[in-house]
């Protein structure tokens, strides 16, 4: 792998738009879910994709997240079929991915022939970090 993994503390264009609105624990190493606290996946797990680790997404709703990106979520659960339908991400697949314990919807995996391979995409606002 050959990714460009951001350095901790490191902070795209895009996430300088909320700077100061919610401190970042410069020590954290897991990314728990914001409701129940279950780990979800490493915090060094933080990818870039398309070079940005966070994504604004709209779906066909009309529905606006902000996710951030994951090489994986262990914690997550997927559920239904994989669709393609309005993918966010071109030649990927996506599924909806749900906290392990308490059910939450947190994101979608995205899974396809992207030569960046399989990630996870969780939604900002529903995840949490913490220390350990
Ligand atoms: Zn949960």
């Amino acid at each position: 792998m050959n990714w460009q993994i951001p350095r901790r503390g490191e902070r795209g264009p895009e996430d300088a738009t909320d700077a100061g609105s919610r401190p970042k624990d410069e020590a954290a190493a897991i990314v728990i879910c914001a409701s129940c606290g279950h780990r979800l996946a490493d915090a060094a797990a933080a990818i870039e994709v398309d070079g940005r680790h966070r994504h604004t997404c709209v779906n066909p709703a009309g529905i606006v997240f902000r996710i951030a990106c994951y090489q994986s979520a262990p914690g997550c659960a997927g559920e239904g079929a994989p669709s393609d339908y309005f993918s966010w991400f071109a030649g990927y697949f996506w599924q909806v991915l749900c906290c392990g314990r308490c059910r939450s919807h947190l994101g979608w995996a995205f899974t396809g022939a992207g030569e960046r391979g399989d990630f996870a995409g969780l939604i900002v606002d529903r995840i949490a970090e913490a220390s350990s």
